[in-house]
């Protein structure tokens, strides 16, 4: 599985995303599939979580935003 192709325009600095801990387990809040959680390697600039059926990754911020109550409303169930 390759996943650089992605994220090309962000290889110049490393995110500093939240990363679950490890052995965590999340569906995917699009098609609600298991996520895979990748590593927290120095030499990955990706989001922690993979959703190998949207082809996407998200970030722990990434689903505080979609749980957050709807202020900006444009998250609408
Ligand atoms: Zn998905």
């Amino acid at each position: 599985m390759s996943f650089h192709h992605v994220f090309e325009d962000k290889l110049k600095y490393k995110p500093d995303y939240k990363w679950p801990e490890k052995g965590s387990s999340k569906d995917c809040p699009k098609c609600s599939s298991p996520m895979e959680l990748n590593e927290d390697k120095p030499s990955y600039y990706g989001k922690p979580w993979w959703c190998y059926k949207c082809q996407w990754q998200f970030s722990e911020e990434d689903f505080e935003e979609l749980n957050a109550p709807e202020e900006s409303g444009n998250l609408k169930k």
